[in-house]
C-alpha cells in the first residue's frame, strides 16, 4: 500500500494569516498540494515526515519585488539558487523584461526554474536589460503601449502587470514631461491588457501624490519608504494624507528594500504612525560591490525589530502578497487543496543588525533561518545555510 501522503510535517506551529491560523498543526501533502491540517495527523501514513518540533511553518514565501532573468539581465539572480533556498517559492520579477525580451525570460529562463515565477512587463521594449548603460525610457519611443499591452494579453496569467520606474535615472534626470508621458502610457498599457499598474516611487522627478493619482485598487507603488525627497513624509515627518488615502483605497504599499530604496528611518516613523507596508519585498538584484540587498527572511527579521507586529510579517509575505497579485486561490496558504508550497522558520534569538543603504542600523533580538523549504509538496535539498545578504 502506498503511504497515504507524500510528506508530513508535524510538531511545529501553523503561521497562516489567510486561515487566521497560529497554533500547533499538523500539514501533510499529496500530489503536490496540501491534503490535511490538524492538531495531529499519523506518521505512518506518510512517505517522509519533517519533524518540526520548535519550528514556525509558513506558506511559501512571496516575493513581490524581484530581479530573475538571470543570464539576460546584467543584474538578474537566479531564482532557484537565491530565492527559493531561502524559503521564497514565488518570485515575482518587477519589471526585467520589456514586449521584445520577455520571450527569451518566458521561454528560456522561467523553464530551469523550481521557483514559482510570474512578471510584470516594463513599458519599455528593453525591459531593464540596458539600464545600467543608459535609463530605460530616455527615450520615451521606447514606451510602446500596443506592443507592451499584445504581449501582456498573449502571456496572461503569467504577465501580471506592467511596470515602470519614475525615477531620474529612469525618465531622466529633471525630465518631468517624460516622466509623466512614461506614466501616462505605462497606465494606458495595462488598461488595455486588463492587468495592474506597479509604479517604482523611488528618487522621483515628478510629485509622489501626482503619481499616485493614477494608482487605482490593486495597482502596486513600490519603494514606499525611500528617503527621497519625494517621499510618503511630509515636512514634519507626518505621513502624507495621498499616501494614507492610496493605502485606504487599496494600492499595494510594497516595500521594494534593495539598499537605497529603503530609509529605516521612513520605515519606523510610518510604522509608529500606524501605515504598514501592505508587502514586504526584496527588489532581489545583484548589487554593485558596497551595497546590501537582503534576503526576504532579512527582511521580515528586520520589520519585526521594527515594531511591525509578527502576524503582519507573515501575512505581508503570505496572504496578503498573493492578493496583490491575484492568486489567493492557489498560493499563500496552506488550507487543504492549496498548492504544496511552504516553509519551515526557525526563530532564533540573539543579537543581529541590519544595516539600510544610508548606514542606519536596526539591531533585532530575533531573526528567521530556513530550516526546510517544501515546493509542490516535496522537500528540497538545501544547501549549506547561504549568508545574509548577497
Ligand atoms: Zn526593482
Amino acid at each position: 500500500m502506498p503511504p497515504v501522503y507524500e510528506l508530513l510535517i508535524r510538531g511545529g506551529v501553523l503561521m497562516d494569516p489567510a486561515q487566521g491560523l497560529s497554533a500547533k498543526r499538523d500539514i501533510a501533502f499529496r500530489d503536490g498540494k496540501v491534503a490535511a491540517v490538524a492538531e495531529t495527523l499519523p506518521g505512518g501514513e506518510a512517505g517522509e515526515v519533517i519533524e518540526a518540533t520548535g519550528a514556525l511553518i509558513t506558506p511559501g514565501l512571496i516575493d513581490l519585488h524581484a530581479h530573475v532573468y538571470h543570464g539576460a539581465l546584467y543584474i538578474g539572480m537566479h531564482a532557484d539558487r537565491t530565492s527559493l533556498v531561502n524559503g521564497v517559492t514565488t518570485v515575482v520579477d518587477a519589471g526585467s523584461a520589456g514586449w521584445m525580451t520577455f520571450p527569451g525570460f518566458r521561454d528560456y529562463v522561467m523553464p530551469t526554474y523550481q521557483a514559482r515565477v510570474f512578471a510584470f512587463l516594463h513599458i519599455s521594449a528593453t525591459g531593464l536589460t540596458i539600464n545600467r548603460v543608459v535609463p530605460e525610457l530616455a527615450e520615451i519611443k521606447f514606451a510602446q503601449v500596443e506592443e507592451a499591452a499584445r504581449v501582456a494579453k498573449e502571456n496572461e496569467g503569467l504577465i501580471l502587470g506592467i511596470k515602470v520606474r519614475i525615477a531620474n535615472n529612469a525618465t531622466g534626470p529633471g525630465d518631468q514631461a517624460n516622466a509623466r508621458e512614461a506614466l501616462r502610457r505605462a497606465r494606458q498599457a495595462a488598461d488595455l491588457a486588463g492587468v495592474r499598474l506597479m509604479v517604482h516611487v523611488s528618487d522621483t522627478p515628478i510629485p509622489l501624490p501626482e503619481i499616485l493619482d493614477h494608482l487605482r485598487a490593486g495597482d502596486v507603488a513600490t519603494h514606499i519608504f525611500n528617503g527621497n525627497a519625494e517621499q510618503i513624509l511630509d515636512g514634519r515627518g507626518e505621513v502624507r494624507r495621498e499616501v494614507r488615502a492610496a493605502a485606504e483605497r487599496g494600492v499595494v504599499l510594497d516595500v521594494g528594500h534593495a539598499s537605497v530604496h529603503c530609509d529605516t528611518n521612513i520605515a519606523r516613523r510610518a510604522i509608529a504612525q500606524g501605515l504598514l507596508p501592505t508587502t514586504l519585498s526584496t527588489d532581489l538584484h545583484n548589487p554593485p560591490p558596497g551595497r546590501i540587498v537582503y534576503h526576504l527572511r532579512g527582511l521580515m527579521s528586520k520589520f519585526v525589530a521594527l515594531g511591525m507586529p509578527l502576524d503582519e510579517v507573515i501575512a505581508s509575505v503570505t496572504s496578503r502578497a498573493a492578493a496583490a497579485i491575484g492568486k489567493s486561490a492557489e498560493i499563500g496558504s496552506l488550507a487543504p487543496g492549496m498548492a504544496g508550497d511552504a516553509v519551515v522558520l526557525d526563530l532564533e534569538e540573539g543579537q543581529f543588525s541590519f544595516v539600510d543603504g544610508a548606514r542606519n542600523e536596526v539591531k533585532a533580538s530575533r531573526r528567521f533561518r530556513t530550516r526546510h523549504v517544501i515546493r509542490g509538496g516535496r522537500r528540497l535539498p538545501l544547501p549549506a545555510p547561504a549568508a545574509d545578504s548577497i
